[in-house]
């Protein structure tokens, strides 16, 4: 399996991933983990996304590009991969089919998890995630059984940085004015799926197999 998932901000692409990595057996490659990741080690790609995702802005195309044609070369991914959060421009659309082409690999599908704006702000606002682990969890929708602990490893959740009111705002404007025309990029190659995000998360997962021909 070779697939994209996209969705606005918080439409719950990274808890969709989990499942599907596991269903499907293939590496999960979120460029947003990857970004945190670098923050965390102080790297200086970790230095220049920091800037960017703090205000919830894009982190330049040659920057996002260049680290996923890196990460899709490796060994793991000759067996499938599940892209989450990139492409995210039509720059990076392009970027990839070219890379894909050179490469003679083919994109099975493009998922897309529709959620209504309004509630996205919520989501992401009561979004916590565990740092050990990476595990997702809403304060309010999908509450850990220990308040602040990770249900998975013990460890202590933590808010991310750009879940706050104002950013998370932002990253929708700015999913509608560079993202949302993907949408029309995909289903022009008749491989956009897209599946109703505001359900229980099973239910979401369910649909997401449906579509995927199970
Ligand atoms: P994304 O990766 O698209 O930004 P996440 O998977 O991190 O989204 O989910 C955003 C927040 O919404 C998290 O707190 C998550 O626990 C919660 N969430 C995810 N899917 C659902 C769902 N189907 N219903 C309610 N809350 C959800
Ligand atoms: P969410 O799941 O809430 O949409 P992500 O973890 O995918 O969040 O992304 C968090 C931030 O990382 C984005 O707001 C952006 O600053 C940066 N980022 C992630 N992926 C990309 C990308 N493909 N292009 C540019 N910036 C990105
Ligand atoms: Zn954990």
């Amino acid at each position: 399996m070779k697939l994209l998932i996209m969705g606005r901000p918080g439409a719950g692409k990274g808890t969709q991933a989990v499942n599907i990595r596991e269903y499907y057996n293939i590496p999960h490659i979120s460029t947003g983990d990857m970004f945190r990741a670098a923050i965390k080690n102080q790297t200086k790609l970790g230095l220049e996304a920091k800037s960017y995702m703090d205000q919830g802005a894009l982190v330049p195309d040659e920057v996002t590009i260049g680290i996923v044609k890196q990460r899709l070369l490796e060994d793991d991914c000759k067996k499938g991969f599940l892209l989450d959060g990139f492409p995210r421009t039509i720059a990076q659309a392009e970027a990839l089919d070219a890379f894909l082409n050179e490469n003679g690999i083919h994109l099975d599908a493009v998922l897309d998890v529709n959620v209504q704006a309004e509630i996205l702000v919520r989501r992401m606002v009561g979004r916590r995630v565990c740092k050990t682990c990476g595990a997702t969890y809403h304060v309010e929708f999908n509450a850990p059984k220990k308040d602040g602990i990770c249900d998975n490893c013990g460890s202590a959740l933590i808010q991310r940085a750009d879940d706050t009111e104002e950013t998370a705002k932002n990253r929708l404007t700015v999913y509608d004015n560079n993202t949302a025309p993907l949408l029309a990029y995909y289903n022009k190659q008749g491989i956009l799926k897209t599946v109703n995000g505001d359900q229980p998360v099973e239910k979401v997962f369910n649909d997401i197999k449906v579509v995927l021909g199970e």
